[in-house]
């Protein structure tokens, strides 16, 4: 494959060509790391940028629905859209529940629009890193919006937050005693809280909803990333396609405001740096996995079993045999 060839074409919006180069950066074949490393060498600091926006919310609240109207919305302004997904579900059940081109039948149909399907089949440390060079690859093909998509499972909101400049949580109309089901963790994550399906029966509770947030977000402790009044609760029908252009002047005035602030650059700054760090553990954990790694964990946790050495030491042991290997 003529890597150089494949990042001219994915620079140049290539439909083709940018799902081939998600494709090799999805693989774990050791040759296919080295091409995507050159891929990705050959497209960084094209000067493109996206508005990364990371979406999470538990199946059924409505995120495709959403996607597929909030999407289309964008590319009726002639604004191009990627849709991509971190779905932990298909590390366990290899079934994959998100991103699934099926689901957004119009937007998949879209000339201004590319939505790819979550991988699968690997560990969650593995599917970020994949997700996030594919961001990057989208990014470089010129998309003005990616949006990555993932269900509010265990790690995977951080992992998008990792990755996104601006993180929405979609949430569903609830009795009031609901609100303690999310997690403080991601409410501390969210950037703007989007309660859907306020439209027919459900409007009233949409509308509790949406203001019992409100209160919760304003005993958050203020953020420095953040003007005045954010993180916001809004509301919308993503079945009706109301609510739209006001979540889309919120999350741009929050954007223009970031990057007049200094704080778009000193986020994105920020998440290079974890990800180099996620990178080097998991780097280590890979050669942990090592046949020699087992070997030596095997050997020296005996000793330690045994009372014969103590576990720092060990510990200190099998650390030093990584290093030199
Ligand atoms: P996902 O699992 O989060 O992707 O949720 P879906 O987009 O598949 O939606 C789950 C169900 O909720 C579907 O039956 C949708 O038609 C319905 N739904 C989604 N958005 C709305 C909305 O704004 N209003 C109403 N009333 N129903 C909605």
């Amino acid at each position: 494959m003529d890597i150089s060839e494949l990042a001219d074409k994915v620079s140049r919006c290539d439909r083709r060509a940018l799902a081939r180069a998600i494709t090799l950066v999805e693989s774990s074949r050791a040759d296919h790391r080295d091409q995507a490393a050159e891929l990705l060498e050959l497209l960084r600091g094209g000067g493109r940028e996206a508005i990364r926006v990371g979406l999470s919310g538990t199946p059924g609240v409505g995120k495709s629905t959403f996607i597929e109207g909030f999407g289309g919305m964008l590319t009726a302004q002639d604004l191009k859209v990627a849709v991509l997904a971190v779905d932990p579900s298909s590390t366990r059940s290899g079934g994959s529940i998100l991103g699934d081109k099926t689901r957004m039948e119009r937007l998949s149909r879209d000339p201004n629009a590319f939505i790819r399907p979550s991988p699968s089949q690997t560990h969650l440390g593995g599917v970020a890193r994949r997700s996030r060079e594919a961001v990057a690859l989208c990014e470089a093909a010129g998309f003005d919006a990616v949006l990555i998509e993932t269900v509010g499972v265990g790690q995977s909101e951080t992992v998008v937050a990792e990755m996104s400049d601006l993180f929405l949580l979609l949430l569903a109309p609830a009795g009031g005693d609901e609100l303690q089901g999310v997690k403080r963790g991601i409410m501390e994550i969210a950037d703007l809280i989007v309660v859907n399906k306020a439209d027919g029966d459900l409007k009233a509770a949409a509308t509790r909803t949406c203001s019992d947030y409100s209160g919760a977000l304003r005993l958050l402790r203020k953020r420095p990333q953040d003007p005045k009044g954010f993180p916001k609760a809004l509301m919308v029908s993503a079945l009706q396609e109301t609510g739209f252009a006001k979540l889309w002047d919120e999350m741009r005035a929050l954007t223009d405001w970031r990057r007049e602030h200094g704080h778009w650059g000193a986020r994105r700054a920020g998440q290079a740096r974890y990800w180099f760090e996620e990178e080097v553990r998991q780097g280590l954990l890979a050669q942990l996995r090592s046949d020699e790694a087992r070997a030596a964990l095997e050997r020296l946790g005996a000793q330690v079993g045994e009372g014969r050495i103590t576990p720092s030491v060990a510990a200190a042991q099998l650390l030093e045999q990584i290093g030199r290997a």
